[in-house]
């Protein structure tokens, strides 16, 4: 019954814009298996209570939106720049400044305007298959165009987000002209049409059906943890220097404050907070990402998969350019 009354009393209290000091609210499109823990060290450490609403990043968009200045929201919590990027297009953010956030997260991983910063890091590279082929084969996400690679490779569907921020990173370095011709390479030496998750991409490689493709790193180690033995490596794209695509292709999970948070400066040490030593490996771990601060190592899991050059392209590059990367995937005939 006390329960009930202090929920209704939350309610109460949101509807009618009265601010809590001690607490702080998040929307977040990560789930709550990811965030929970990490929030109940927060509220152990501060006495600062963290309330949250999971959600896809689009409903929360949107209901962002249509509350307008009576969220109850202080924190957007979502993946990939795309995202974080439109949330601040739309207007939904505020710029945050903070010199911690600026020290811990490094300039190509958060706004250049200060509207969201990167807390977790994806790395989207090759995944090949050890039985067909040997790793000195293997140089460049340009080079998967080349017909040498015809029928042996497999994408996922350019309908999610990670392949049209590679693609949109591509044009940033090489131009609309050469990308299309990349992304046209790619799609003339598919061995099958595009799958509909990194998962399948990487079950038809080690099926043989493929021999390489393109993946987020976290999944590659999902798989791998349930089923060891599969003919499947890491391989890491673009690393000699003088490259115009220098890098593997990078992107984050990130957070903002929003612009009408009743709450900003908990919401700002909610994140200074999450960018800190103590949160990031709790932060990435949980979902086998990198820590988005260079201070702190990546788990041992992770780490094993050797080290690599990250893209200098800032990773808001994605969500500029996305657009652009969804026509020229279009016109390439890359479904
Ligand atoms: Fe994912």
């Amino acid at each position: 019954m006390r329960k009930l009354f202090a929920l209704a009393a939350f309610a109460l209290a949101t509807a009618a814009g009265l601010s809590h000091a001690n607490e702080v609210v998040v929307y977040s499109a990560r789930n709550e298996q990811l965030i929970k823990p990490l929030f109940d060290a927060y509220t152990r450490k501060t006495g600062v209570a963290v309330k949250f609403v999971t959600d896809n990043e689009a409903a929360l968009l949107a209901r962002l939106k249509a509350e307008g200045d009576k969220t109850p929201a202080d924190v957007l919590m979502t993946v990939d720049a795309g995202n974080l990027w439109l949330a601040a297009q739309d207007g939904v953010l505020q710029p945050t400044q903070s010199a911690a956030l600026k020290a811990a997260i490094p300039a190509h991983l958060r706004d250049p305007g200060d509207q969201w910063f990167g807390l977790s890091v994806r790395a989207r590279t090759i995944v090949y298959n050890t039985r067909r082929v040997k790793p000195q084969d293997l140089s460049t996400y340009e080079d998967l165009a080349d017909p040498k690679w015809k029928g042996r490779l497999c994408l996922r569907s350019s309908k999610k987000v990670y392949n049209q921020s590679l693609v949109a990173t591509l044009i940033k370095a090489h131009g609309e002209e050469k990308t299309e011709s990349i992304v046209r390479g790619w799609v003339a030496n598919l061995a099958a049409p595009p799958f509909s998750d990194d998962t399948k991409a990487m079950e038809a490689v080690a099926a043989g059906q493929c021999d390489v493709t393109l993946v987020n790193t976290y999944y590659f180690g999902r798989l791998m943890a349930k089923q060891a033995e599969l003919p499947l490596a890491i391989f890491w794209p673009n690393q000699a220097p003088g490259l115009a695509y220098e890098g593997v292709h990078v992107n984050v999970s990130g957070a903002g404050v929003t612009r009408h948070a009743r709450r900003p400066d908990e919401a700002r040490k909610l994140l200074e907070w999450l960018a800190s030593p103590e949160a990031q490996s709790l932060y990435a771990d949980q979902n086998l990402e990198y820590p988005a601060n260079p201070a702190v190592p990546a788990a041992p899991a992770v780490a094993a998969w050797g080290r690599f050059k990250q893209s200098p392209i800032n990773v808001a590059e994605a969500g500029r350019l996305q657009s652009r990367a969804v026509m020229l995937m279009d016109r390439a005939g890359y479904k």
